[in-house]
């Protein structure tokens, strides 16, 4: 995730709180920083424990120690980018494009569906996954062709998750984001 704007509105918050699906590795990799944040020394320990340099970039790695169902930190200081970042549903629950009752709605879907991706992964492999989504995408690009009997339920893992991927970009993530994948012309 990266900064785009300081507005927190009460009405956003409360979607916020039933969602955090930015802060616990289900949407991204790792959230950025603002240039000098690391080096003044402000951050949380876990957040510094977590920093990596990519290039230009100054980042800490998803998921974020510090969520446990939600933010444990949300009253201390936090990263800049804890309080200023606002995925595309806020934005269009900002905006009037969509109800409070629709961006609810939206949240525990994608809750809802990523639980029954974790579910089927359960059901495949014997064991509770403690991955995140991202992790868990990863973990499933690097698998060898399994036995025949799994083969069936590992593509339908991975059609699940490449759909669950869809509906998190066009919900969550830009709508340029979106239109990239439907139009090759778009830049991301
Ligand atoms: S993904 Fe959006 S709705 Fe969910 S916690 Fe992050 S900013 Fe809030
Ligand atoms: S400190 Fe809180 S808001 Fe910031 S990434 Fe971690 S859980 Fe999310």
């Amino acid at each position: 995730m990266s900064v785009e704007s300081t507005e927190s509105p009460v009405a956003e918050q409360e979607i916020c709180v039933k969602c955090g699906i930015c802060c616990d590795g289900t949407l991204f990799n790792h959230a950025e920083l603002e240039p000098g944040e690391m080096s003044s020394g402000s951050l949380p320990k876990k957040i510094e424990q977590n920093y990596r340099k990519m290039g230009e970039k100054e980042r800490f790695v998803l998921p974020c120690q510090y969520f446990e169902g939600k933010c444990t930190i949300y009253d201390q200081n936090r990263a800049i980018v804890c309080s200023a970042f606002r995925c595309q549903l806020l934005k269009d629950f900002s905006k009037g494009r969509i109800t409070k009752y629709d961006a609810d709605k939206t949240v525990l879907n994608a809750l809802k569906f990523r639980n029954e991706i974790f579910e089927l992964y359960k059901r495949i492999f014997g064991v509770d996954t403690k991955l995140s989504f991202r992790q868990l995408l990863t973990e499933i690009g690097k698998m060898p062709v399994p036995p025949a009997e799994q083969s069936k339920e590992l593509a339908l893992l991975k059609a699940q998750c490449n759909i669950y991927e869809t509906l998190l970009i066009k919900n969550f993530k830009s709508i340029k984001t979106f239109k990239s994948m439907i139009d090759t012309t778009v830049e991301q």
